[in-house]
Protein backbone atom coordinates (compact mmCIF):
# COMPACT_ATOMS: atom_id res chain seq x y z
CA UNK A 1 0.00 0.00 0.00
CA UNK A 2 2.95 1.85 0.96
CA UNK A 3 4.71 1.88 -2.39
CA UNK A 4 1.20 2.52 -4.25
CA UNK A 5 1.06 5.82 -2.67
CA UNK A 6 4.41 6.71 -3.14
CA UNK A 7 4.52 5.41 -6.45
CA UNK A 8 1.36 7.62 -7.30
CA UNK A 9 3.29 10.72 -5.73
CA UNK A 10 5.90 10.17 -7.91
CA UNK A 11 3.88 9.85 -11.04
CA UNK A 12 1.79 12.61 -10.20
CA UNK A 13 5.34 15.00 -9.38
CA UNK A 14 6.45 14.53 -12.85
CA UNK A 15 3.73 16.27 -14.46
CA UNK A 16 3.25 19.07 -11.52
CA UNK A 17 5.16 22.47 -12.35
CA UNK A 18 7.38 22.66 -9.96
CA UNK A 19 7.41 24.11 -5.84
CA UNK A 20 10.46 26.00 -6.08
CA UNK A 21 12.62 28.32 -8.58
CA UNK A 22 15.53 29.26 -10.05
CA UNK A 23 16.04 32.04 -8.06
CA UNK A 24 18.45 34.28 -8.61
CA UNK A 25 17.77 33.50 -12.48
CA UNK A 26 14.01 33.31 -11.91
CA UNK A 27 12.80 36.49 -9.98
CA UNK A 28 10.75 35.85 -7.17
CA UNK A 29 7.80 37.94 -6.58
CA UNK A 30 7.61 39.75 -3.85
CA UNK A 31 4.63 38.81 -1.57
CA UNK A 32 1.99 41.30 0.18
CA UNK A 33 3.41 43.11 2.70
CA UNK A 34 6.88 42.16 2.48
CA UNK A 35 9.17 45.14 4.02
CA UNK A 36 11.95 44.55 1.78
CA UNK A 37 15.12 46.70 1.92
CA UNK A 38 16.12 49.86 2.92
CA UNK A 39 17.04 52.25 -0.46
CA UNK A 40 19.08 55.74 0.15
CA UNK A 41 18.30 58.83 -2.55
CA UNK A 42 21.84 59.76 -2.58
CA UNK A 43 20.81 63.24 -4.17
CA UNK A 44 18.45 64.21 -1.20
CA UNK A 45 20.43 63.01 1.36
CA UNK A 46 22.41 65.38 3.70
CA UNK A 47 24.62 63.01 5.41
CA UNK A 48 23.25 64.48 8.92
CA UNK A 49 23.84 61.19 10.86
CA UNK A 50 20.41 60.39 12.43
CA UNK A 51 19.03 57.54 10.65
CA UNK A 52 22.89 55.65 11.91
CA UNK A 53 21.57 57.14 15.33
CA UNK A 54 18.07 55.90 15.30
CA UNK A 55 19.25 52.44 14.11
CA UNK A 56 18.56 49.80 16.94
CA UNK A 57 20.73 47.32 15.00
CA UNK A 58 23.78 49.78 14.71
CA UNK A 59 23.54 48.70 10.80
CA UNK A 60 24.22 52.05 9.54
CA UNK A 61 27.54 54.12 8.99
CA UNK A 62 27.44 57.83 8.44
CA UNK A 63 30.96 60.19 7.17
CA UNK A 64 30.13 63.23 6.53
CA UNK A 65 33.82 64.46 5.30
CA UNK A 66 33.76 61.11 2.98
CA UNK A 67 30.30 61.49 1.55
CA UNK A 68 28.96 58.54 2.47
CA UNK A 69 26.50 56.14 3.86
CA UNK A 70 26.68 52.55 4.37
CA UNK A 71 24.20 50.24 5.23
CA UNK A 72 25.20 46.26 7.12
CA UNK A 73 22.36 44.47 5.24
CA UNK A 74 22.63 41.60 7.34
CA UNK A 75 22.41 43.80 10.25
CA UNK A 76 19.35 45.55 9.53
CA UNK A 77 16.20 44.28 10.92
CA UNK A 78 13.83 46.12 9.03
CA UNK A 79 11.74 47.96 11.69
CA UNK A 80 11.43 51.24 9.28
CA UNK A 81 12.99 53.64 12.40
CA UNK A 82 15.56 55.06 10.02
CA UNK A 83 12.42 55.62 7.42
CA UNK A 84 10.37 57.31 10.10
CA UNK A 85 13.23 59.22 11.41
CA UNK A 86 15.62 60.78 8.77
CA UNK A 87 14.64 64.54 8.06
CA UNK A 88 14.80 64.79 4.22
CA UNK A 89 13.09 61.79 4.13
CA UNK A 90 15.29 59.57 0.87
CA UNK A 91 15.15 56.56 3.02
CA UNK A 92 12.61 53.86 1.74
CA UNK A 93 12.10 50.19 2.56
CA UNK A 94 11.54 49.11 -1.37
CA UNK A 95 8.98 45.92 -1.11
CA UNK A 96 11.95 43.56 -2.83
CA UNK A 97 14.20 40.92 -2.41
CA UNK A 98 18.46 41.75 -2.29
CA UNK A 99 20.87 40.38 -4.10
CA UNK A 100 21.62 37.17 -2.74
CA UNK A 101 25.44 37.35 -1.68
CA UNK A 102 27.61 34.81 -0.60
CA UNK A 103 29.60 36.44 2.25
CA UNK A 104 28.27 39.52 4.33
CA UNK A 105 29.18 42.82 3.59
CA UNK A 106 28.63 46.27 3.84
CA UNK A 107 27.07 48.24 1.20
CA UNK A 108 28.63 51.79 0.33
CA UNK A 109 26.49 54.78 -1.32
CA UNK A 110 28.37 58.13 -2.08
CA UNK A 111 27.12 61.59 -2.71
CA UNK A 112 26.74 62.44 -5.99
CA UNK A 113 29.19 65.46 -6.89
CA UNK A 114 26.80 68.66 -7.50
CA UNK A 115 26.63 70.06 -11.48
CA UNK A 116 27.16 73.96 -11.39
CA UNK A 117 23.65 74.21 -12.43
CA UNK A 118 22.79 72.46 -8.84
CA UNK A 119 25.26 74.48 -7.10
CA UNK A 120 24.29 77.86 -8.90
CA UNK A 121 20.54 77.64 -8.19
CA UNK A 122 21.37 76.57 -4.33
CA UNK A 123 23.68 79.85 -4.26
CA UNK A 124 20.50 81.76 -6.22
CA UNK A 125 18.00 80.49 -3.38
CA UNK A 126 19.98 81.18 -0.27
CA UNK A 127 20.39 84.65 -1.97
CA UNK A 128 16.38 85.06 -2.61
CA UNK A 129 15.88 83.63 1.08
CA UNK A 130 18.33 86.37 2.56
CA UNK A 131 16.69 89.29 0.89
CA UNK A 132 13.14 88.01 1.68
CA UNK A 133 14.43 88.10 5.38
CA UNK A 134 16.00 91.62 5.37
CA UNK A 135 12.67 92.72 3.91
CA UNK A 136 11.20 91.16 6.19
CA UNK A 137 13.20 92.61 9.01
CA UNK A 138 13.29 96.59 7.38
CA UNK A 139 9.26 96.46 7.02
CA UNK A 140 9.30 95.63 10.92
CA UNK A 141 11.94 97.72 11.71
CA UNK A 142 9.80 100.45 9.97
CA UNK A 143 6.57 99.75 11.03
CA UNK A 144 8.35 99.40 14.61
CA UNK A 145 9.52 103.30 14.15
CA UNK A 146 5.99 104.29 13.32
CA UNK A 147 4.34 103.19 15.99
S1 LIG B 1 18.76 60.68 8.28
FE1 LIG B 1 18.32 60.85 6.10
S2 LIG B 1 19.40 62.72 5.47
FE2 LIG B 1 20.27 62.09 7.43
S3 LIG B 1 22.03 60.80 6.90
FE3 LIG B 1 20.30 59.44 7.20
S4 LIG B 1 19.45 59.19 5.15
FE4 LIG B 1 20.76 60.97 5.07
S1 LIG C 1 15.34 49.48 9.02
FE1 LIG C 1 15.83 49.49 11.24
S2 LIG C 1 17.51 48.03 11.46
FE2 LIG C 1 17.38 48.51 9.28
S3 LIG C 1 18.81 50.19 8.97
FE3 LIG C 1 16.80 51.12 9.37
S4 LIG C 1 16.76 51.49 11.58
FE4 LIG C 1 18.44 50.04 11.19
Amino acid sequence: MGSFKLGTMTLRSIFKKPETILYPVVEKSAPDGLKGHIENDMAVCILCGICAKTCPAGSLRVDKAEKLWAIDRFGCVQCGSCTRACPKSCLTMEPTYQKPSASKREDVYFKPEESQEEKAAKEAAKAAKIEAAMKAKEAKEAEASEA
